[in-house]
């Protein structure tokens, strides 16, 4: 069984791809487990700092990693929180927080449309010239108002106007199906699988 080390410490983002990789026949081993550091994210762009994350995670385990680096974008913001997003706010990281700063930035604006990105990149070592690397993209719009308790971050004012919910109020296997990180891990498993 190949081992796979996740580049994240965020509980929620865990969750998920611990779910989502369920069906590959990797042990999947959070980096906390094996005592490696957050790595610094100190790019503007989701791929460079998801890079930077799977290089520290397989630096320091000597074998694979995947990171994720991902975050919500509003156009009407000019992008934000974008690559900040865990940190929209200020120190310490504080999702509360976050959403509070995200709902006063928008209470006047009418074009709320949103969305999420997720950046995945895989490094079978961190020495691996040729990083797998698979983006996912999910539409939606930021309501002023949270509704649901499921997910993470800014999930309860994330909503889809298809489904006619926010994110929050999607069981986790329907977002694990959904969502900008199901449709990331989808395009790299196709990448895998096609062994590029
Ligand atoms: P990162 O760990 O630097 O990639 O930060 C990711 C941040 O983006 C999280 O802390 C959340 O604020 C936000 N985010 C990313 N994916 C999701 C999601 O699926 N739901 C809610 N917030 C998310």
């Amino acid at each position: 069984m190949k081992r796979l080390v996740l580049a994240s410490r965020n509980p929620g983002k865990l969750r998920e791809l611990q779910a989502l990789l369920q069906p590959v026949q990797w042990e999947v081993v959070p980096q906390d487990d094996l005592g490696i550091s957050e790595a610094p994210e100190p790019h503007p762009t989701f791929v460079e700092n998801a890079l930077s994350k799977a290089r520290h995670a397989a630096a320091h385990s000597a074998g694979a990693a995947l990171a994720d680096d991902s975050g919500l974008c509003v156009p009407a913001l000019g992008g934000a929180p974008g690559v900040i997003s865990a940190h929209y706010a200020g120190e310490p990281k504080s999702d509360e927080r976050n959403n509070r700063k995200l709902v006063e930035a928008l209470r006047d604006v009418k074009d709320r449309r949103a969305h999420y990105h997720c950046v995945l990149v895989l490094l079978r070592s961190a020495e691996d010239p040729e990083p797998l690397i698979a983006e996912g993209r999910w539409e939606g719009e930021v309501v002023l108002t949270p509704q649901g308790s499921g997910g993470f971050g800014y999930d309860p004012y994330f909503y889809l106007p298809s489904l006619g919910c926010t994110v929050a109020q999607l069981e986790p296997a329907e977002k694990n199906r959904l969502s900008h990180r199901a449709l990331a891990l989808r395009r790299l498993l196709e990448l895998l699988r096609a062994g590029t």
